[in-house]
């Protein structure tokens, strides 16, 4: 008989609310260098669209969070200590008109290897066996998304090389690995997150499977592959347009104007579907009395729309 878990003492409960009633919740402006290493291209459009509500992270693992900030703080202490100098932490990235987005951890002057090359610093803590991982199949092929933030990083600030420098939180040990820049990774990288961005229809799943496992561990794969219904904002309103030449801006064709942040997350009451996010066919639509109507694919009719207010679903 398996034991009876032993109950979780209050101090350790309220540490933890402590750390969930203190997390912001917030959307990402755009795609982030840091996703870019995710090979499913859907997954990315639809962080851009916000389709899903924002994860709930537990207390325990929000404190790992805050310990990883830590060891950031202590990996460039260990760097200045044999004197390589540090400069640039949190400088901002922009591409692609500000819709792909991100921070850099800092560049370093003086690194042993190449002393006269300014690097771009990419600093991570690990468990155990991800560390053993990273030292054995490097940074590319062990860590793809950490390997993309190294390379959009070098790619925005005109660097070449990237010291990317991971400490195992179990023992202490270090991992650096110099990373050369690929312009040419880069370049397809960012036409990539352009055709994402720019495009109103999701593209192809990484696997029609939802058992898929990378699927299985995905927070859209209720949208993806269930048929859930996206978050109304306006990132998922068939008005709404990113935008060129700003820093991430977006557009309202509806009510021809700029949408500040608050407002796409708010949406209004003109909201109307992309027609692309619903697991059903459109069948027929309105454009005066602006509504449109989708056979679903469990068979009931659903309208979409201002003039729904009393819509109900019905019987194929
Ligand atoms: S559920 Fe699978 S196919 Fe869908 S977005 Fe996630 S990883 Fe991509
Ligand atoms: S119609 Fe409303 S919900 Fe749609 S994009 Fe415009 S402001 Fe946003």
């Amino acid at each position: 008989m398996a034991p009876i878990p032993q109950p979780r003492a209050s101090t350790v409960q309220a540490i933890y609310r402590a750390y969930e009633a203190a997390n912001e919740h917030y959307d990402s402006l755009g795609i982030s260098v840091g996703e870019i290493g995710n090979e499913c291209d859907r997954a990315l459009y639809y962080n851009l669209r916000w389709v899903s509500e924002p994860e709930e992270i537990d207390g325990r693992k929000l404190s790992i969070f805050r310990t990883g900030d830590r060891w950031e703080e202590v990996l460039v202490s260990d760097l200045e200590r044999i004197g390589v100098e540090v400069f640039g932490q949190q400088d901002r990235i922009r591409l692609a008109d500000g819709h792909i987005r991100g921070k850099c951890d800092g560049k370093a002057m003086g690194v042993v290897e190449a002393p006269r090359t300014i690097h771009l610093c990419e600093f991570k803590s690990s468990n155990d066996k991800g560390f053993k991982e990273i030292v054995k199949q490097r940074c590319k092929e062990a860590r793809p998304t950490h390997y993309g933030q190294c390379q959009m990083g070098m790619h925005y600030f005109g660097l070449t090389r990237c010291l990317y420098l991971v400490v195992n939180k179990n023992d202490d040990a270090r991992y650096a690995e110099r990373i050369e820049y690929d312009a040419e990774w880069c370049i397809r990288q960012i036409a990539r997150c352009e055709r994402i961005i720019f495009n109103d229809a999701p593209p192809a799943r990484l696997s029609e499977d939802p058992e898929f496992f990378k699927c299985r561990f995905c927070k859209h794969r209720d949208v993806c592959h269930g048929g859930a219904m996206p978050r109304v904002t306006c990132r998922s309103c068939i008005h709404a347009s990113p935008e060129r030449g700003g820093d991430a801006a977006w557009s309202c064709s509806r009510w021809a104007k700029p949408l500040a942040i608050d407002e796409q997350k708010a949406a209004c009451p003109a909201h109307l579907y992309l027609p692309h996010l619903i697991d059903g066919e459109q069948i027929d639509c309105s454009e005066e009395e602006e509504w449109i109507e989708y056979r679903m694919r469990n068979g009931t009719v659903w309208r979409d729309g201002a003039a729904a207010n009393d819509n109900t679903d019905t019987a194929a």
